[in-house]
């Protein structure tokens, strides 16, 4: 079995190092690219959400690189999330690609169902076994977490421009190859002394924004024009409401983002009181407790037609307005612009600096 699955922020890590403990080849796609996009745009339905098309580019990428073995994960709630992978099986079979596909259920579709799909993808091991591979590649995928959210906080207060992407680039690289407990526990207090060594002036005026929105825009770069890394060279020290593991694990205690479902869901309450699929619920929860805890702005961003961030998109204005805080939303689709949007957050920006200066001056 040669498997693969597509792209979204550093997952390609976690899967790597996951398939090198049961044994399985894990072909890696191509980094998503413009031509990733054209291959999904190719075959997918035009009135799809974005994440499907690029997705479905992944897929071809990889299974030209020999892949014969496609994961996706599935999903429950409503949200088109959960047909993903019945789509993208139709879309390959149609353009005629040779490949089997193994979808995994979350836990909430059924314990039975998630346990028979994991032991496809570790043929001959225990459930202890398979146990300890998650457990250990978690660990290892939550420290990965760890350092983005480092880099995405102080990137802001780099002295020397690009330093951070640098220095994350390299602890990426040091934890890569740890395999055991000690050995992560090793490249982790490395890894972090990378980051800690990056010079920085924390007396620098700094601006803390908030990004919420859709989990895939947010998590994949390539998707997101990269805004992150922009801002952050832009002076601003950033707070992202989803990581990956986070966003795969079961539990709602969210260890990376640190704020449980629970208190997202209470503090959206007023607004929105039910999910509503993807992160329409958490895109207002996340906005409200940004603007409590004294963040300077917001940053939503989600995929055109995707129906939860809309709802969200609908009720953020009245949360900026009631708490006073500006949000920004921007809609992205495979037509949008890197320049524009970068023009609009660069005004943006400006306009959070001098409501700052001014609130700072009327203070004195
Ligand atoms: S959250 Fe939105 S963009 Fe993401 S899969 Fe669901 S509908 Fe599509």
């Amino acid at each position: 079995m040669k498997a693969t699955a597509p792209h979204m922020g550093r997952l390609d890590l976690v899967l790597k190092d996951i398939f090198s403990r049961t044994g399985i080849d894990f072909v890696m796609p191509p980094r998503t690219s413009a031509k990733t996009m054209q291959l999904g745009l190719r075959y997918s339905p035009e009135f799809a959400c974005l994440p499907l098309k690029v997705t479905i580019g992944n897929f071809i990428e990889a299974i030209e690189a020999g892949a014969d073995t496609l994961l996706m994960a599935g999903g429950v709630g409503p949200c088109r999330f959960g047909y993903y992978a019945e789509i993208q099986r139709y879309v390959l079979q149609e353009a005629n690609y040779k490949f089997n596909m193994i979808v995994l259920e979350p836990p909430a579709v059924g314990w039975k169902l998630f346990i028979e799909t994991l032991r496809l993808l570790a043929p001959g091991k225990s459930i202890y076994q398979i146990w300890q591979i998650i457990r250990i590649s978690f660990r290892k995928a939550r420290i990965m977490d760890k350092l983005e959210k480092y880099a995405l906080k102080y990137r802001a207060y780099e002295v020397h421009r690009g330093d951070t992407t640098e220095a994350h680039k390299k602890a990426l690289e040091i934890m890569e190859p740890a395999f055991t407990d000690m050995e992560i526990t090793k490249a982790s207090e490395k890894a972090f002394a990378v980051m800690e060594a990056i010079e920085k002036d924390m007396d620098k005026p700094v601006l803390r924004v908030g990004i919420v929105g859709e989990f895939y825009v947010l998590l994949e770069p390539f998707v997101n024009l990269d805004v992150e890394e922009y801002l952050g060279h832009m002076g601003v020290s950033l707070e992202r409401s989803v990581y990956l593991t986070d966003w795969i694990s079961p539990s709602s205690k969210n260890q990376i983002m640190g704020i449980s479902d629970e208190e997202i869901a209470r503090a959206a309450k007023p607004y929105l009181n039910h999910f509503v699929g993807g992160e329409g619920l958490p895109s207002v929860g996340h906005t409200i407790i940004y603007a409590k805890e004294g963040f300077d702005g917001i940053v939503h961003l989600f995929p055109f037609t995707c129906m939860p961030d809309t709802i969200a998109k609908s009720i953020l204005p009245q949360v900026s307005r009631d708490l006073d805080i500006p949000v920004i939303s921007f809609v992205l689709d495979e037509q949008t612009g890197k320049a524009g949007v970068l023009t609009r957050l660069e005004a943006f920006v400006d306009l959070l600096a001098s409501r700052k200066k001014h609130r700072e001056l009327a203070r004195v």
